[in-house]
C-alpha cells in the first residue's frame, strides 16, 4: 500500500469521524435559550482570542481568518416549533424568508425543512469547538467546526437544515462521511433557495463527489462541505449567486462568493479571477452594484411581516 493510499485512508477515517458528529440525531433540549453558551470557564479560557467584526452586513465574510467580536449578537427572533428540529433562534428577515421557502417545499416536494440550528453566540461556538477537539483532536475539529468568532452562525442568518427525519440534510450524493445523500431535496434547495435569498455556505460540487477533503470547497475555506448549512445573503445576492453558478456550473462558498465580489482581482487566487469578473458582470446586468447588493429588496416587508404576525 503506497503513501498515497495510506493518505486516502486516513483521509476517510477523517470523513467518518467527522459524521458520527455531523449526523447525530439532535439532542431533546430544554425550551430554554442556550444559544449564547456561559460567559465564564471554557469561554474566557480557552477561547481567549477576541475577532474584529461586528456585523449587520448581510455579506460580511466570517471565515477562518477573519472573525465577529465576542460581544457581537444580532437582534434574533424564535423560530416557530413549526419550522424549528428545536428551539433556535435567527435575525427576523432570515426568519421571515426561511418560512416562506419551508412552505414553498412543502407545496412543491412535499416535504418538511426546519431550521436545525440558527444563531450561535460566541460562547456556545466555543463550547461546540472545544467539544469536538476533545473527541477528535483539534486538527481534525478545524476540519467541520469554526472556532469561536469565526461562525456563520454567529451572525443570526444562518439556518442548519434539517429535513422531516430531524437530522441534517444530506447532500446530492453520498459522501463518505457524510450524511446519506437527500438528492431530491438538496435539488430543489439548490434551484430555488436564491428566491428567498438563501444559499449553501459549503457546498458539495458534482465533480468532487466522494471526497470532501479535495472539494473545491474545502481547497478554499478548510472546511468540508456542508450541504445542510445555508445562510441568508439577502435576495439579491442570493439571485447573483444563482446566476453565476449556472453560467460557470460551479457552486461557490459564501466566503469565496463574497470575495469575487469585493477583493481586488489581483488579491483571489488565480482559478477565482475570471469567476470574479463573471460575478461583476453579473451583478451589472441585473441592474445592480456591489454596494446596493445589501440594500432592502421590494420583498422584505412581506417576510418581515410573517414573522411579526406569529
Ligand atoms: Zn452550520
Amino acid at each position: 500500500m503506497g503513501s498515497g493510499a495510506l493518505f486516502r485512508l486516513a483521509v476517510l477515517a477523517a470523513a467518518i469521524a467527522a459524521s458520527v458528529v455531523a449526523c447525530a440525531a439532535p439532542a431533546v433540549e430544554d425550551e430554554v435559550d442556550e444559544s449564547e453558551g456561559a460567559l465564564t470557564g471554557t469561554c474566557e479560557s480557552v477561547c481567549a482570542t477576541d475577532g474584529e467584526l461586528e456585523a449587520t452586513d448581510l455579506l460580511v465574510s466570517v471565515n477562518r481568518s477573519s472573525g465577529l467580536k465576542r460581544t457581537f449578537a444580532p437582534k434574533r427572533t424564535r423560530v416557530p416549533n413549526a419550522y424549528a428540529a428545536q428551539p433556535t433562534w435567527l435575525r427576523p428577515l432570515a426568519l421571515g424568508y426561511f418560512m416562506q421557502m419551508a412552505d414553498a417545499a412543502k407545496r412543491d416536494l412535499r416535504r418538511t425543512i426546519k431550521v436545525g440550528s440558527g444563531y450561535r453566540g460566541f460562547c456556545r461556538q466555543c463550547e461546540l469547538f472545544d467539544g469536538y477537539a476533545k473527541k477528535e483532536g483539534e486538527a481534525k475539529a478545524d476540519t467541520f467546526s469554526a472556532r469561536a468568532g469565526h461562525s456563520e452562525h454567529q451572525l443570526g442568518t444562518t439556518a442548519d437544515i434539517f429535513s422531516e427525519t430531524d437530522t441534517f440534510m444530506g447532500g446530492p450524493y453520498d459522501i463518505p462521511g457524510t450524511c446519506e445523500a437527500d438528492a431530491g431535496l438538496y435539488a430543489w434547495l439548490d434551484a430555488h433557495a436564491y428566491e428567498f435569498g438563501y444559499m449553501n455556505s459549503y457546498p458539495p460540487n458534482d465533480a468532487e463527489a466522494g471526497d470532501r477533503l479535495v472539494s473545491r470547497t474545502y481547497r478554499y475555506t478548510k472546511y468540508v462541505p456542508e450541504p445542510w448549512h445555508w445562510r441568508f445573503v439577502g435576495k439579491r445576492a442570493a439571485e447573483v449567486h444563482h446566476a453565476l453558478s449556472l453560467e460557470t456550473q460551479v457552486r461557490f462558498s459564501t466566503h469565496e462568493f463574497i470575495d469575487l465580489l469585493t477583493k481586488p482581482l489581483e488579491a483571489l487566487p488565480e482559478g477565482s479571477r475570471e469567476h470574479a469578473e463573471r460575478a461583476r458582470l453579473i451583478v451589472t446586468r441585473l441592474g445592480y452594484t456591489v454596494e446596493s447588493l445589501e440594500l432592502e429588496h421590494d420583498d422584505d416587508r412581506a417576510a418581515a411581516a410573517r414573522v411579526a404576525s406569529r
